[in-house]
């Protein structure tokens, strides 16, 4: 991983796969921050590998999707406020603008709060074994890509950097975080994820699943933190070709991470050993499909 760029004003403390963590400089030692600068790389991850080369621009994208995200969900769409990290008036310095916000520090709950509307992925592997998704019983006969009766809440527990996520039931959710975190953060992730698919729809977009993380402010406040609703973060599909196509594939023409995820499975098994390199075309055309996906979304009309 290259080094995190020095920026003024503020000192580095964590990189996660995708984004570089910096809190105010000169802080003393005893002090906790109050506010973080979140800065989206290209770095590209996927089965919990980093992937070489990066993504060029992805950064940005996601940056400027969540930030479009979040303002609708702050109330830009009519409905109900959700609360969130972003400082909206703070400065971000400007080797760095574009592709990172500045965020209020919050005290994050270790749950990746996953809300599924459509079945595919490793809800559709766990379904044709055992009819369930995070242990929750769904109808038989359902395919790959199909639309679930009701979206669900199917949460993960976020794993420390360098272990991999582990499904779980919402019975576990409440010993992780007690019964009314739990409980609002499931009611939470449900309401923004149905406010989203509608967004999406009426721009041709499905929004198949996606996965949220919350954190508690001093106040006690849920607040809505992290990326939201990006391609990294979901999967979109186009609703037009979900309805018409005759092949999984067809049905399920993405926007997003899987464009990378096909091709690496095609090519690797995952888990073992090293993955190989991206080709420039793999590269070529997530990047692509991002931008179309922030024109599509971002469209007003
Ligand atoms: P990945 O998303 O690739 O699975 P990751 O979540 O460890 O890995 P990144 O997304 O690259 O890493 O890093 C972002 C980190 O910042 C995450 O650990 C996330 O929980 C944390 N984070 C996001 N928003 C806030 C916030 N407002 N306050 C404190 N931590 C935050
Ligand atoms: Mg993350």
């Amino acid at each position: 991983m290259t080094t995190p760029p020095s920026l003024p004003g503020w000192t580095h403390t964590y990189s996660g796969k995708v984004r570089d963590l910096y809190v105010p400089a000169g802080l003393p030692a005893d002090t906790a921050p109050d506010r973080m600068l979140v800065v989206a790389s290209d770095r590209v991850s996927s089965f919990d590998h980093l992937l070489t080369p990066p993504i060029p621009g992805k950064g940005e994208l996601l940056t400027t999707l969540s930030l479009w995200w979040f303002n609708r969900l702050a109330g830009g769409d009519g409905g109900a406020p959700i609360p969130h990290h972003v400082i909206a008036d703070a400065d971000v310095p400007e080797a760095v603008r574009g592709r990172a916000m500045v965020v209020h520090a919050l005290d994050m709950l270790p749950i990746e709060c996953v809300v599924r509307g459509y079945l595919t992925g490793s809800g559709w592997g766990e379904y044709q074994a055992s009819q369930t998704v995070c242990g929750i019983h769904l109808p038989d006969g359902l395919h790959n890509g199909d639309r679930l009766p009701a979206p669900i809440f199917t949460p993960a527990h976020k794993a420390p950097l360098g272990e991999h996520d582990e499904n779980v039931t919402f019975d576990r959710v409440v010993e992780l975080v007690g019964a009314a975190r739990a409980e609002r953060v499931r009611q939470l992730s449900l309401q923004i994820y149905e406010r989203a698919a509608d967004t999406a729809l009426e721009h041709g977009l499905i929004l198949a699943d996606t996965k949220f993380e919350f954190g508690v402010d001093a106040a006690g406040t849920v607040t809505l933190a992290d990326e939201v609703l990006t391609a990294d973060s979901s999967r979109y599909w186009d609703a037009q070709a979900w309805r018409t196509g005759a092949t999984p594939a067809e049905r399920m023409a993405s926007f997003d991470k899987q464009i990378v995820r096909d091709w690496l499975t095609a090519h690797w098994v995952p888990m073992q050993g090293e993955p190989p390199v991206l080709p420039d075309e793999v590269v070529q055309r997530t990047a692509t499909r991002y931008r179309e996906l922030i024109t599509r979304l971002t469209a007003t009309r």
